[in-house]
């Protein structure tokens, strides 16, 4: 039997998310509380999963640690630092929109690679730092999840339901607008503070899940490579060091499937991949 790609049991999860995230605020509605909460913070079974972000600006606000979305947080972190960021790839209802944008941004040849900068990470963490630092030096609310895209689409529901409009929300058709006539994934690439921590684990931990490029088996002539063209976010995966924005969606091994099967995943560093000079793509420069 062959195996399902990896896309399609990426998709079935990403979809199952969002659905389940819309139906939550229902389901407190009907009296059901053993899940509640929104993508910042949930509760399920009272299992704490939450966003490193919004518990380390609630601990900077308090200035102590709140344990429940301390442990929540440490969750999300420990799967990152062994999984890379693959709440981005399967769990994230904004990363699932912005692909389909993106899909569209495709077909109406609106995706021009090497127009924007490769590296978004830094951007990101200063979003992510100046924000943290704010809420902790005047002791605010943690503002930094009014800039989350995920954290809105929760929200949607739940306002939705309170028969209340919250025009933040509007913010989400806006940007995937915005990324279909740009051509590219820009909130995720460039703006995502929640994302941050997520990414730095994903690059600091050795040990990690992370791609593995064997060159002796790339079959694809320069300027038809697959895994480039796979990419919804850009990158190019033939490295040594995992792009900083990758999150171990595994599109690229799948397009690499049907050509010389050159990318895999592995555990801990790759031994081998192109270096950062290698690369004769603008997608390859990260
Ligand atoms: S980068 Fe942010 S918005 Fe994009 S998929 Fe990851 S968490 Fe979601
Ligand atoms: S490099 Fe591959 S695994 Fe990483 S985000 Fe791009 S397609 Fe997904």
């Amino acid at each position: 039997m062959t195996r399902p790609p990896l896309r399609a049991v990426r998709r079935a999860v990403q979809i199952g998310v969002a659905l389940v995230m819309a139906a939550v605020p229902l389901a407190n509605a009907a009296g059901v509380n053993w899940i509640s909460g929104n993508f910042l913070a949930l509760d399920i079974l009272g299992l704490p999963l939450g966003d490193p972000l919004a518990a380390a600006q609630v601990a900077a606000s308090a200035r102590g640690i709140a344990w429940p979305a301390a442990l929540g947080a440490g969750l999300a972190m420990g799967l990152a630092l062994v999984l890379g960021p693959v709440f981005c790839a399967y769990a994230c209802p904004y990363g699932l929109f912005s692909e389909w944008a993106h899909g569209l941004a495709r077909r109406l040849g609106r995706v021009r690679p090497g127009r924007f900068p490769q590296n978004g990470l830094a951007g990101r963490a200063v979003l992510a730092g100046a924000g943290l630092a704010v809420v902790g030096l005047w002791g605010l609310p943690p503002l930094v999840n009014l800039v989350s895209m995920p954290a809105a689409y929760s929200r949607l529901w739940q306002y939705a339901l309170a028969g209340a409009l919250w025009l933040p929300l509007l913010a989400v058709p806006a940007v995937l607008c915005v990324e279909v006539l740009a051509g590219a994934r820009l909130w995720c690439r460039f703006v995502c503070p929640q994302s941050v921590a997520l990414a730095l684990a994903h690059r600091l931990a050795p040990w990690g899940l992370g791609l593995a490029y064997a060159g002796k088996r790339c079959t694809c002539p320069p300027g038809a490579r697959r895994c480039l063209a796979a990419c919804s976010l850009g990158l190019d995966p033939r490295r040594k060091a995992p792009p900083a924005a990758c999150t171990n969606c595994g599109d690229c091994l799948d397009a690499c499937r049907q050509a010389g099967r050159a990318l895999r995943f592995r555990l801990g560093r790759p031994a081998t991949g192109l270096s950062a000079t290698d690369s004769t793509s603008p997608a390859g420069r990260l």
